[in-house]
């Protein structure tokens, strides 16, 4: 008895010359190859090439420096608060006599980190901070072996003064889309 009406005979026929031979079909299927090799290329070849990316793309963080080399971070705690994957912790300090030309505020971070894999990149911390301390960069964060390697401290985040990261055309795209 049938199960269901869609039974269908399988009629082997006799192949062809054509077929016999494979050639066409093989032929056909280096067309398809080849027509690809004169198409624009979709991918770069990274590391040697990198990818131009847009100037508010999300990437690595820094921890800003003023003018005069100061650390701009007060450890007010704003970004932290803001951050919805609980990405950032801080530990504050008061700034001592003779610090001056370290930070800029009274109060300062004494331990700053990121855990980059819990980080998602949504750049509220940025918004959020009233010092301009904070942005994310067109760096990318690189990969590891151990978890432990993607908590970022100070050492990685605070930008050095012989490498200052220019971010000023992410703020003009900020004041830009807030006017
Ligand atoms: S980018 Fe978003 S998730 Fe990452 S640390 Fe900043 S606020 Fe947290
Ligand atoms: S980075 Fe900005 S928001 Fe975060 S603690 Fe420092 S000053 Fe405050």
């Amino acid at each position: 008895m049938q199960l269901t009406n869609r039974a269908q005979q399988v009629v082997q026929k006799e192949m062809t010359l054509a077929e016999r031979l494979y050639l066409p079909a093989i032929f056909a299927g280096l067309s398809i190859t080849i027509k690809h090799l004169f198409k624009k290329k979709a991918t770069l070849k990274y590391p040697e090439v990198k990818r131009e990316f847009a100037p508010v793309y999300r990437g690595q963080h820094v921890l800003k420096r003023d003018a005069e080399g100061r650390e701009n971070c007060t450890a007010c705690g704003l970004c932290a608060v803001s951050c919805p994957a609980e990405a950032i912790t801080m530990d504050a300090a008061e700034r001592k006599a003779g610090e001056e030309h370290l930070y800029r505020e009274e109060k300062y971070a004494a331990k700053y980190e990121i855990n980059m894999l819990r980080c998602i990149y949504c750049g509220l911390c940025e918004e959020a901070c009233p010092k301009d301390a904070i942005y994310l960069t067109d760096r990318i964060v690189a990969s590891e072996f151990t978890r432990g390697k993607f908590v970022y401290g100070k050492d990685v985040l605070v930008e050095k003064m012989d490498d200052r990261i220019d971010v000023s055309q992410r703020k003009k795209h900020y004041s830009i889309v807030n006017n």
